[in-house]
């Protein structure tokens, strides 16, 4: 473990690196910004699939309409899945959010509300993973479209085009929590960030290298600059 932490430490560094503070989205959990878990949970379920820019407003809106879990939870479906209609799969999104808010709202056990949130209908690995993560302070691995590219690039690795189906992925994302935490990194710093490198600099068709804090130990980016130099 301590050899594989050695070779790990460059990538965790340049991502701690990228921001000391992450952006406050508001349902991130943050040195300056404390949520619930039911905060969490939302932002996790509406963003699956779609852009954080798209989710900002319906979350407001969502919020200020249903300020509790209990209200939600009791809240008319179809209102909810109008509401929802400008991110897609607002049927599915609907009732994942009913039913985790119905659980965060009767279920006071914390144990078994974490084994219940893990059957709900629509809560997948990661969503599960990010919930137990972000908001209840429970160190699990994340793995998705956004992360695995980041990682695939600076590792250059072979992955499949799902990262979420990758059992090496998800093993690799796990090696590098427990590396973040033996060495004192804040898991979830981590992982926020990760992610905005992701959405912000490491894009699907046109990454950003030169802005990067990784581009030093980037095996992609190392590839693109030998291309560039041999072609003059
Ligand atoms: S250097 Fe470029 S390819 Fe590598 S992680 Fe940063 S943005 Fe992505």
């Amino acid at each position: 473990m301590k050899k594989i932490c050695k070779h790990l430490i460059p990538a965790i560094k340049c991502i701690f690196d990228f921001r000391k503070e992450p952006l406050r989205f508001p349902w991130r959990n943050l040195r300056t910004q404390k949520v619930s878990p039911w905060h969490v949970s939302i932002g996790e379920i509406l963003l699956n699939k779609v852009n954080t820019n798209r989710v900002l407003i319906i979350y407001y809106k969502l919020l200020s309409t249903y300020p509790t879990p209990c209200e939600l939870a009791n809240a008319s479906p179809d209102k909810i899945e109008h509401m929802l209609k400008p991110l897609g799969l607002q049927h599915k999104k609907t009732l994942t959010l009913i039913e985790v808010s119905r659980l965060l709202c009767e279920e006071k056990d914390i144990e078994i509300l974490k084994q219940k949130l893990k059957k709900v209908k629509g809560i997948g690995k990661n969503t599960y993973n990010a919930i137990l993560l972000f908001g209840f302070d429970e160190p699990r691995p994340l793995m998705d479209g956004v992360i695995g590219r980041v990682l695939k690039r600076i590792f250059g690795f072979n992955w499949k085009k799902r990262f979420y189906e990758d059992k090496n992925a998800w093993n690799f994302s796990e090696q590098l929590l427990k590396c973040s935490i033996k060495n004192g990194f804040d898991p979830k710093i981590f992982y926020y960030n990760l992610l905005d490198i992701g959405r912000e600099i490491c894009l699907h068709r046109k990454p950003l290298c030169k802005q990067c804090s990784c581009n030093a130990i980037c095996k992609y980016y190392k590839s693109k600059e030998k291309l560039s130099q041999a072609s003059f």
